[in-house]
């Protein structure tokens, strides 16, 4: 296990005043004061890549600005066990999987090590995704209070993998999930929290034209046309030949550029095999082009966002889809699918367009590139809809009221 020490958040607590104002604030460092002395320890799989290190690498500093000691640690696992815990992701999102009797043993098996190797030091323990969950093994010995965050769509599950998990899931005092469809029939109690995105990151910060155009060149862009652009792990539940084949169509018509622009987490092992895949069906066409960006570039993910025309997230499947909020918050118009958490962030007409195939998908990119002004439009809602609702103070304050929420015995909690 490592242990992530070199957190620094470089925004103050005091920087959020003018997004979100004063008294938001006041509530954080209220409730922060309830939990002084107690430790939030957290735990998932990786510090590199994907949504949740998004969302914890901005809330943990946060929350110690806020005087609320929370520490961020994380398993550890062979290339093997991500493997299966992959399988564990895509069955959980209803994607059909050969999971074996061997392969919850390696699950079993890792865990047992991790149960060894891990020093359990929290008073609350923030547990997030499949990964990780059977650590609840641990409370049987010392106690202490264990809240399950699944950032995953189980709207449908797989029945086996749901089962197998669902063991552990009952000794947790809470479990948070995205959104309202994905509750489950469980005997302990339910947070319905969506994620967030840090206005002041380096991801989401407003970036000047010198900036952007830098990227842009170092990526070997220009935007001498309009750019459509998906950010995405590559991973085929973000559906990357789907929007391949949407941006042919609309290309047929429009001259335009598609960006797909993604790179790989240390718990995902399929994505150089994905990315292969998006290449092999790109190449030829100059219009497209893939980008396999490092980790920790968030300023150039970022300027890709905002050198964006429109921005599409065209997934499968998702628990909530940050990639959505960044691009909102960045008032850009966004196309995206009607899975999971997305409809949560995109109001159909409203705050972007929804879409259920690859035809819809190409309609609404060609409905946005002929008309600015409505995309425009939508792009500027977006942003308020984010603001009001997507913001990490919020978040931070939900979270909060979890925790406290856990040392009273009420059956009913306000949230
Ligand atoms: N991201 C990134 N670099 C990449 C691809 C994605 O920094 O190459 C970020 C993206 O901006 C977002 C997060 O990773 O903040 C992905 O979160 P999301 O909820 O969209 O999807 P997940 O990867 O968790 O399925």
């Amino acid at each position: 296990m490592q242990d992530k020490i070199y957190l620094q958040s470089r925004s103050r607590l005091q920087d959020y005043e003018p997004i979100v104002g004063r008294s938001s604030l006041e509530e954080l460092r209220v409730l922060a004061e309830k939990l002084s002395g107690k430790i939030i320890q957290t735990i998932n799989s990786t510090f590199v890549g994907g949504g949740v290190v998004e969302i914890l690498e901005h809330m943990v500093p946060l929350l110690n600005q806020l005087g609320v000691d929370a520490r961020w640690d994380v398993i550890s696992g062979n290339e093997e066990f991500f493997e299966v815990t992959k399988k564990f992701h895509n069955a959980l999102h209803g994607k059909r999987e050969r999971i074996s009797p061997e392969d919850f043993a390696l699950f079993s098996e890792v865990t047992e090590r991790n149960l060894e190797e891990i020093k359990f030091y929290g008073d609350y323990f923030f547990i997030h995704d499949p990964q990780p969950v059977a650590l609840i093994a641990k409370k049987r010995e010392i106690g202490k209070r264990w809240v399950w965050r699944c950032h995953i769509d189980v709207s449908k599950p797989d029945k086996k993998v749901w089962r197998f998990l669902h063991d552990f899931i009952v000794d947790y005092d809470a479990v948070v999930f995205s959104s309202p469809n994905f509750a489950q029939q469980l005997p302990i109690r339910q947070f319905l929290i969506t994620p967030s995105i840090d206005p002041l990151s380096d991801k989401n910060k407003e970036l000047d034209s010198g900036t952007i155009d830098s990227v842009l060149k170092k990526y070997g862009l220009t935007s001498d046309k309009p750019m459509i652009v998906q950010i995405s792990r590559f991973d085929r539940l973000k559906d990357p030949l789907g929007v391949i084949e949407a941006f042919e169509m609309v290309s047929k018509n429009i001259d335009c550029q598609l960006v797909l622009a993604g790179g790989t987490a240390d718990d995902d092992p399929e994505s150089e095999e994905v990315l292969e895949e998006v290449r092999r069906r790109a190449e030829g066409n100059h219009d497209i082009h893939v980008l396999l960006v490092p980790p920790e570039s968030d300023i150039d993910i970022n300027a890709l966002q905002r050198a964006a025309t429109i921005v599409i997230q065209k997934s499968l499947k998702e628990g909530f889809g940050l990639t959505i909020s960044e691009a909102l918050w960045k008032a850009k118009p966004v196309v995206a699918s009607a899975v999971g958490g997305i409809p949560l962030q995109i109001k159909n007409k409203l705050t972007g367009l929804l879409c259920y195939t690859v035809e819809g998908a190409a309609y609404a990119l060609k409905q946005l590139l002929s008309n600015p002004e409505y995309a425009n439009w939508l792009g500027q809602n977006g942003r308020e809809h984010v603001k009001q609702n997507f913001l990490i103070t919020s978040h931070l304050k939900d979270y909060l009221l979890v925790f406290l929420s856990l040392d009273q015995h009420s059956d009913v909690v306000y949230l």
